[in-house]
């Protein structure tokens, strides 16, 4: 079985100035060949049972009332963790009372700043009220997690704004952040009008502080860009650190079935024409046991040695034996199981390039 979904939506109202992830402006033209093409993809995987779905954009609040139903009906009622990445602007009353009867029990909410100038750096449509005035309602709600999502290092932030960010979401006692360092992507907004990134050591003091003040605060920091309380983890997001299969559907999903990752077409018109057009990406045993690593040692959860030598046919110990003894201070183990500690996180990429050196 799959255990896990995911299901693009690529539709936004404006484009952000940091996004390079694949959208397009609403387009009523394309829509309804889109829609179209979805549920007929939906319906060729044949799904009758999922443990996690999650619906991720571009914007899948954006989805009227109707066609957010119509396409959660093609998947089985009950899911044990169903997400919807939502913007402030676009979560109506109405929405969330649809999320809630549809067996909604996550959202993903793209706040990214609690100061309305970098809001309107970024040309984010929603202003810091309406993020609180949302974060309010989802908490009143029967949904029973959700998510933020945070930017760090962007145009002209200082500390301080880091440290009012992450007092702001203290204070609304939000169960699960996921705060990325602004990467200036070539396509994006950023990168086409030449902003530079933020002094490197700015940066890091930024992540520094806000690991510490979050772990201080009693938030597990579970994963390299992922803080929770106990027990508010993304079980999707562990599906993709823990080797599993999940179908990847719509324009611009990305899936993996049998081991096997796929791409799907990134061109809207092509998708609205010809359906998913997947590439299937060929991998050769040894990286497909190398993306396992770099996936689970991303995570406090770590890596299963005893699964992944029996997937792999591999011994993880004696194979990697001149990594693990070179970075032995970094490492720790439970049970069968190998993770990084904080100090080896810091450090992740360094020791990933020594895994990949072993053929
Ligand atoms: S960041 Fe999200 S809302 Fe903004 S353009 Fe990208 S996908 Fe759309």
């Amino acid at each position: 079985m799959v255990p896990s979904c995911y299901v693009h939506i690529p539709f936004c109202d404006s484009i952000c100035s940091y996004c390079d992830f694949v959208r397009v402006q609403k387009n009523e033209m394309f829509f309804s060949n889109w829609k179209e093409q979805l549920i007929q993809e939906i319906q060729e995987y044949k799904i009758h049972d999922l443990h996690t779905l999650y619906f991720g954009g571009g914007t899948p609040s954006l989805l009227s009332v109707n066609d957010f139903s119509e396409i959660r009906n093609y998947f089985p009622a009950s899911i044990d963790e169903f997400t919807v990445e939502c913007n402030p602007e676009s979560l109506s009353d109405e929405k969330l009372r649809l999320y809630e009867s549809l067996g909604v029990n996550r959202i993903s909410l793209g706040v990214q700043s609690f100061k309305d100038e970098l809001l309107q750096v970024c040309n984010r449509r929603h202003t810091v009220s309406q993020a609180v005035s949302v974060i309010e309602k989802i908490k009143k709600s029967s949904i029973s997690t959700f998510s933020i999502d945070l930017i760090f290092g962007l145009p002209n932030q200082t500390m301080e704004d880091v440290k009012h960010d992450i007092s702001m979401f203290l204070s609304l006692d939000i169960p699960h952040l996921s705060i990325y360092s602004l990467q200036i992507e070539e396509n994006s907004v950023f990168g086409k009008t030449g902003i530079e990134p933020i002094d490197s050591d700015l940066e890091a003091d930024m992540f520094e502080y806000i690991t510490k003040t979050l772990e201080e605060a009693g938030y597990i920091h579970y994963e390299i860009s992922s803080f929770c309380k106990p027990g508010h983890h993304s079980r999707h997001n562990l599906a993709y650190w823990q080797d599993q299969d999940f179908y990847g559907i719509g324009c611009g999903a990305s899936g993996r079935i049998n081991g096997i990752r796929y791409d799907n077409t990134t061109n809207l018109k092509e998708y609205c024409l010809k359906g998913s057009c997947p590439t299937y990406i060929s991998e050769t045993l040894l990286e497909r046991s190398m993306d396992a690593i770099m996936m689970a040692l991303r995570t406090k959860f770590g890596l299963n040695i005893l699964a992944w030598n029996e997937r792999y046919q591999s011994d993880f110990r004696l194979k990697y034996a001149s990594v693990l003894s070179k970075y032995a201070a970094y490492f720790e183990y439970s049970e069968n199981h190998i993770y990084l500690n904080d100090a080896g996180l810091e450090i992740l990429n360094t020791i990933l390039v020594d895994f990949m050196m072993i053929e």
